[in-house]
């Protein structure tokens, strides 16, 4: 029997692909194509629109550093807004620290029902969190038009092409930044730096526009190929990111977070970027 194939269609001169054992949803939402589909080394993997998602084995690696990267370097988090993160594994990494509310906004219910059902570790009951206040609405109207404010927000989206595309732009980013409180922190999703170098410039040169300390950090996540996956980082003060590690260890006794990838090392090492990223810091 021939083994189907998955090829990511993410790039035109370059392909990942994975063996698929199983088709377990393949459909379209009102938006957007969604396959979830079980692999033998990762596990059920989505992707949407052709491109990776995330996958069961190795979603962690991504969704340990968006989350506990910011809340740890805030140290005193109250209110988070996910925007996009219908899969729910930032909610649920979230939710390991001792907030009050995460405001989920994601555009695409189909998504959360959909990971619900076939992802259930991804979001580990997190959407049925007392604390989790979802809407279904587009991100970047909620931030236009809302008048909440957070510590932290956090982008989990897809990436810049279809309705992912306006949450990478300018005018997106300055009103998350309206709808932060003093020492409030932004990151994002800002690409595979080897192969999406342009979204990763843009993303700092946007941020570095609204905020006083604009940078990114760094975790390596197996199946973006190829390279680092790059986050985009936005804060008002430049001590958050440099916290001393007698400090970064305390907080980190204090929560107990029970994580696989980040910890107290690679939460510093996070922000030692490679020259051919520092790079392209360098705006003209
Ligand atoms: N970790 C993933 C990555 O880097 O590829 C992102 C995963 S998460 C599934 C991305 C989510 O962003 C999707 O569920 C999608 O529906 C949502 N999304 C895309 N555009 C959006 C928008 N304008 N407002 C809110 N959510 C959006």
């Amino acid at each position: 029997m021939s083994t189907r194939w998955f090829s990511e269609s993410l790039y035109p001169d370059f392909k990942q692909s994975f063996s698929i054992s199983e088709i377990v949803y393949e459909g379209r939402t009102e938006f957007q194509d969604i396959i979830i589909f079980q692999t033998q080394r990762f596990g059920r993997v989505l992707a949407l629109d052709g491109i990776i998602q995330t996958t069961e084995v190795d979603e962690f690696c991504y969704h340990e550093m968006i989350a506990h990267i910011p809340l740890v370097a805030h140290g005193a988090c109250k209110k988070v807004l996910i925007i996009g993160g219908g899969d729910g594994g930032t909610l649920r990494e979230v939710l390991k620290h001792p907030i009050e509310k995460a405001v989920v906004v994601e555009l695409d219910k189909t998504v959360i029902e959909i990971c619900m059902r076939h992802l259930p570790s991804l979001s580990g009951g997190a959407f049925d969190n007392p604390k989790t206040d979802l809407r279904i609405l587009d991100g970047l109207t909620y931030v236009r038009e809302t008048h909440e404010k957070f510590d932290i927000i956090i982008i989990d989206s897809t990436d810049p092409i279809g309705p992912g595309k306006a949450l990478f732009s300018e005018i997106f980013y300055r009103n998350c930044s309206k709808c932060l409180n003093e020492n409030g922190i932004l990151v994002t999703q800002s690409g595979v730096t080897w192969m999406q170098s342009d979204v990763a410039r843009k993303t700092f040169e946007n941020l570095n526009n609204i905020f006083l300390d604009a940078d990114f950090f760094l975790a390596q996540v197996p199946t973006y190929g190829a390279g680092f996956m790059t986050f985009g980082w936005g804060c008002n003060n430049k001590i958050s990111k440099m916290i001393s590690r007698n400090e970064l260890e305390r907080r980190m006794s204090k929560l107990n977070l029970n994580t696989k990838y980040y910890n107290s090392s690679v939460h510093r090492g996070a922000f030692f970027l490679p020259g051919y990223i520092e790079a392209l810091k360098n705006i003209r």
